[in-house]
């Protein structure tokens, strides 16, 4: 079995009894981690005056982590900038908040042979390499640079911008001509997928045969691998104290109310703003549901220096004082709006006491909220999902109450209709959506990809078969 090797901005193992706080991905990288024997290798979060490049090993809970410090102007210029000023709102197709700027490019280009040059002396022949999102996309060259024909492989997080976004960029052609250098790009919709050809066909002339695309001699797999959720996290979660406890609590203080739950990270992909006001559009248009409803939104703050998330925020402050102002009564208040974060047992707890979980974003990658919302739910008595179709998530959820997020009212028509649906159809849409959150879990979704990953090359194949046959 070859050894793995995971790459990522930065490094979250996956340590006993703290899975419950980690991604799922910790989880999925960990188990293959630890099976295959290899490594993680990432930014620690840590800065350095000057950057040495400096490995730390560590191990824990049988995974082995080497990590590096950066200095600040690689964090400001690569992280703070390119990663999350630039990549981040053009691939939530957000060119109105993307900001193009030279040093960030540059910085960015820096952090990327930074990382390709620290690692290369520890990758063996026979590694299989696995680099994730959009803060790397130019490490495989880096290493194809520096002489590894190791199998390669790059999955993207987030959504694959249209072309005529993505031309934007002032380097967009080196930038996506270089991913082509791995021998295998996941996505987790065939939308995103079908994105990225475009982009390659037209601009870099590509040819796309099957799921390979094929650019300067090198043959790539463009897989579509949705994430999923940890099952084992979920399960447990459900069954942990600070679950019962936090669904109680909301039954007490619901006090026979509907709730209407969103939980988002405070960023403008998550269309809080457009939610606000559809939740207001339905009050208006709904006397009937005042006061047996109210929303409970939790937004735990992300990126608080960048200046547009200052702004969500100041809107999301507004808006629900404009709503609560315009709606509530002595015993009564129509927005619950928490900016802070909870663990995910707690969230559990939380999803499984609310009627409707609102998962709205403009742009999502996957959004595993949609995910977990379902799984919380009691299969008896379901409560509704109401998803945007913009998350990758609708793709396998779409027995959601699929709405457009950009319409006041197909929102409010969306959260009405998930208040009033029958049990009998809460339960068969929920049984579908179980089913596929179950079975096309995280495991599912690593195990895919590495198999994926470890498959010879086809062009190697070519060699041996015309050897065989002209021996016989
Ligand atoms: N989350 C959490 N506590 C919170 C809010 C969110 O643990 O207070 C978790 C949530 O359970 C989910 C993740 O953060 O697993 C968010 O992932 P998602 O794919 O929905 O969105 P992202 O933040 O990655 O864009």
């Amino acid at each position: 079995m070859s050894r793995l090797i995971a790459i990522s901005n930065r490094v979250q193992a996956a340590q006993a009894g703290e899975s419950s706080n980690r991604g799922g991905l910790a989880v999925a990288l960990s188990a293959a981690l630890r099976e295959s024997n290899g490594f993680w290798f990432g930014w620690s979060g840590e800065q350095t005056d000057e950057f040495t490049g400096h490995i730390s090993f560590k191990r824990e809970d049988g995974v082995a982590t080497a990590t590096i410090d950066l200095e600040a102007q690689d964090i400001d210029e690569y992280y703070n900038g390119f990663a999350n000023r630039t990549l981040w709102p053009l691939f939530h197709y957000r060119l109105d908040l993307t900001e193009i700027a030279r040093d960030f490019a540059g910085g960015y280009a820096r952090v990327n042979a930074r990382f390709a040059d620290t690692i290369a002396p520890l990758i063996e022949l026979d590694d299989l390499i696995w680099v994730h999102d959009y803060h790397l996309m130019p490490l495989g060259k880096g290493l194809r640079d520096r002489g590894f024909e190791n199998r390669l492989g790059f999955f993207l997080h987030t959504p694959w911008p249209p072309a005529s976004l993505m031309v934007s960029l002032p380097n967009h052609r080196e930038l996506v001509a270089s991913l082509l250098s791995y021998d295998v790009i996941g996505f987790h919709t065939d939308e995103w997928r079908a994105s990225f050809i475009d982009y390659i066909v037209t601009h870099l002339d590509a040819r796309i045969d099957g799921d390979y695309a094929h650019y300067e001699g090198r043959m790539t797999r463009l897989l579509i691998c949705p994430i999923g959720l940890d099952t084992t996290e979920f399960t447990s979660a459900l069954d942990s104290p600070a679950a019962r406890q936090a669904q109680q609590r909301m039954i007490t203080s619901a006090a026979g109310r509907q709730v209407i739950v969103g939980v988002d990270r405070l960023d403008y992909s998550k269309g809080l703003q457009e939610r606000f006001l559809a939740y207001e559009q339905l009050l208006d248009t709904r006397p009937d549901l005042r006061e047996k409803v109210f929303m409970l939104q939790i937004a735990p703050p992300s990126r608080g220096d960048v200046a547009s998330y200052q702004q969500i925020r100041a809107d999301l402050n507004s808006l629900s004082g404009q709503i609560n102002g315009e709606f509530a009564s002595i015993d009564w208040v129509p927005v619950r709006y928490v900016n802070k974060g909870y663990g995910r047992d707690e969230l559990f707890g939380i999803y499984r006491a609310s009627r409707v979980g609102l998962v709205t974003p403009l742009r999502d990658g996957m959004n595993l909220v949609a995910k977990e919302y379902v799984a919380a739910q009691d299969p008896a008595d379901p409560g509704v999902l109401v998803l945007s179709r913009f998350a990758g998530a609708s793709v396998q959820l779409d027995a959601a109450v699929i709405v457009n997020p950009h319409s006041s009212e197909d929102m409010a028509d969306g959260i009405a209709r998930a208040l009033t649906m029958p049990l009998e159809e809460r339960k068969e849409r929920h049984a579908a959506m179980l089913k596929s959150v179950v079975q096309q879990d995280v495991r599912w979704w690593s195990a895919r990809f590495i198999s994926a990953l470890g498959e010879p090359r086809p062009e190697e194949d070519r060699p041996k078969l015309s050897l065989a046959s002209s021996k016989s």
